[in-house]
């Protein structure tokens, strides 16, 4: 099915919140309702039948639901002709990997995959892989909510990934560690050859610190989400932009000029 024509310049852009019950879908109807060139036209929970989505003539749909519905979700608007904005965790490769299949079967059809939406979080995730070059060690240590469901975080695993590019554009190898012997793992997880050590507390929402060390001295990234209305400005940067951003595109950072 073809995407969704691009509204004239007076019309509001038509908006779907799937997961609208959820402590981050609430958040982006209040956004969605408080923009003026944009429309909310359907708000879905778990059950409901999505073709409420094609009755109300949504251009846009925000996903930010579960992680195991997330990919079936997307697929269906994709079939629909319908653009996604999604900011629900827990997308491996191989599943990034099935989206761009079906996206080069569909005619314009826009996906964004965004782990972060905080324009603070994504900036550190591009900071991190500049500072990478420059520094022998680098450590992420991710704090989020006792209810969150998946761990690292899809932001602490990005950050990650932007320092091992970042080590390897400058040609550094594996970091210093004489860690020998560590059976409870205290070390935390290693991805992308960076550790990665994972808090849940109550009373948190998202926070992350990226350390790195040189001899002599330590550089601090430090980004935190206060508030779900922290990820809102980004949410609706995906809505505005995703219908001109036709197939895949993985992180916010892909929106924004950064360089
Ligand atoms: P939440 O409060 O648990 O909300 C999820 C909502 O989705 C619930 O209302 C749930 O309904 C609903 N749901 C479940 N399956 C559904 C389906 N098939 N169709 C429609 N709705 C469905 O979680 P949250 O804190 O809002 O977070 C939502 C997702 O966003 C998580 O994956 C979280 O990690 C992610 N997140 C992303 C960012 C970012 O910046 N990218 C920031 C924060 C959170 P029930 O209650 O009936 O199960």
């Amino acid at each position: 099915m073809n995407a969704s024509s691009s509204p004239s310049p007076s019309s509001p852009r038509r908006v779907a919140v799937l997961g609208a019950s959820g402590r981050m879908g609430t958040a982006a109807c209040r956004a969605v309702e408080k923009a003026e060139d944009l429309e909310l036209v359907a708000r879905i929970g778990r059950g409901d039948d999505l073709s409420a989505l094609t009755e109300a003539g949504a251009e846009v749909a925000i996903d930010l639901t579960v992680p195991s519905a997330t990919a079936d979700n997307v697929h269906w608007l994709i079939d629909h002709g319908i653009h996604a904005v999604v900011g629900t965790t827990g997308w491996t490769e191989e599943a990034l990997q099935e989206l761009r299949t079906r996206l080069a079967a569909a005619d314009g059809v826009g996906v964004l995959i965004a782990p972060n939406f905080a324009i603070g979080a994504v900036l550190a995730m591009r900071f991190a892989e500049i500072a990478a070059r420059y520094y022998d060690s680098a450590e992420i240590i991710e704090m989020h909510h006792e209810k969150k469901l998946d761990a690292p975080s899809g932001t602490a695993r990005h950050t990650a990934a932007a320092i091992a590019r970042g080590r390897a554009a400058a040609g550094l190898g594996a970091m210093p560690d004489a860690t020998e012997h560590d059976p409870d793992g205290a070390r935390g997880a290693v991805v992308d050859g960076v550790h990665v050590h994972a808090v849940r507390q109550r009373g948190l929402v998202a926070h992350e610190v990226v350390q790195f060390g040189g001899v002599g001295e330590q550089f601090v990234l430090r980004h935190d989400s206060f508030d779900r209305i922290s990820f809102m400005p980004g949410v609706l940067l995906g809505v505005r932009e995703v219908a001109a951003h036709p197939g895949l595109t993985v992180g916010l950072d892909g929106y924004m000029d950064l360089g």
